[in-house]
């Protein structure tokens, strides 16, 4: 469960932290997706020092603080989560109308990424308040940068559909992303999730499933959706799961493909000009589509 740190081993901190007086503003902070430790030394400079403190899980703040010594001492601790947000964002604005500094962290990892804050940033920028961020973890980049895939372009899409009919259309549209594709998911519907990306994208498609990340239990499984079906077929799977989808394979250039992109450029280009930009665009030597050019003006 989010929210549910685990201290680790201390680590050595060069310098004392120092934190001066805050800026007035809303200052979203990340907090560990795991590892307790995984707090920055910033975010615990504006726990430490914001005049009000927001948290989508109060408890879970408290906790983290605890942790880390921070007390809370008198100062505010407010309640912000997605069902009583509409109620609790005008009291976050008065203290921010006040001049106040207000910090705010969802219940794990970076508040905004399929978590609470959205609306409060939007709020803020609107009455012309300072936001700021102390960055920091987050499962999908977590994820993204331990599973091998390509990190060149990758598309975060949060929480799929729950019918599979809806998930299945929901992965053909991100497809022409063209991107590595990031999602949370829970651990009650991996294995009907990977049928729905195998009947959407295909059993051999390339697929991570990265589970507990920063926890004792963390591992990273990679292999088609046919053989992550298979490997989970007898495990409860349980814990915290993002799963990252590779794009579709290069598709093999016919030449008809070839010859209407080449019909296209040229009227407006040089022979040489619009097999470079074909070329180019399908992956393949100039020399080569250069010669299917000239051939379709010996037709
Ligand atoms: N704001 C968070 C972030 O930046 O990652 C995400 C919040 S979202 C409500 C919670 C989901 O994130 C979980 O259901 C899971 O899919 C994913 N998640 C959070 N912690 C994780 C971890 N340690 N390992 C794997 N996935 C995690």
């Amino acid at each position: 469960m989010s929210g549910n740190w685990q201290a680790g081993q201390p680590a050595v901190v060069g310098a004392k932290a120092s934190p001066s007086k805050l800026a007035a503003g809303l200052h979203f902070i990340a907090t560990p997706i795991g590892a307790a430790r995984d707090i920055t030394l910033r975010a615990l400079d504006i726990l430490a020092t914001a005049d009000v403190l927001v948290a989508e899980d109060t408890r879970s703040l408290r906790h983290l603080m605890e942790i880390h010594g921070v007390s809370l001492d008198h100062r505010p601790l407010i309640s912000y989560h997605d069902q009583n947000g509409d109620q609790a964002r005008p009291k976050v604005m008065a203290h921010l109308a006040e001049g106040k500094s207000v910090v705010y962290a969802s219940e794990a990892g970076t508040p905004l990424v399929a978590d609470p804050g959205y609306q409060l940033g939007r709020a803020a920028i609107e009455a012309d308040v300072s936001v700021f961020t102390a960055p920091g973890p987050s499962a999908a980049l977590a994820a993204l940068t331990i599973s091998g895939l390509p990190s060149d372009r990758f598309l975060f899409a949060g929480f799929p559909p729950r019918t599979s009919k809806a998930k299945q259309e929901w992965f053909r549209t991100m497809d022409n992303a063209s991107a590595t594709m990031i999602f949370y998911e829970s651990p009650k519907r991996v294995k009907d999730t990977l049928e729905d990306l195998g009947a959407a994208y295909g059993f051999d498609r390339q697929v991570v499933i990265c589970r507990e990340l920063t926890k004792r239990f963390e591992e990273a499984l990679r292999g088609t959706v046919a053989e992550l079906q298979a490997a989970l077929a007898d495990r409860e799977i349980k814990g915290e799961i993002v799963i990252l989808v590779d794009r579709a394979g290069k598709r093999e250039a016919v030449p008809e493909d070839i010859e209407a992109a080449l019909r296209k450029l040229l009227p407006d280009m040089s022979v040489k000009d619009a097999s470079a930009e074909v070329a180019q665009h399908f992956g393949l030597k100039r020399r080569e589509v250069y010669q299917i050019a000239l051939g379709m003006a010996e037709k």
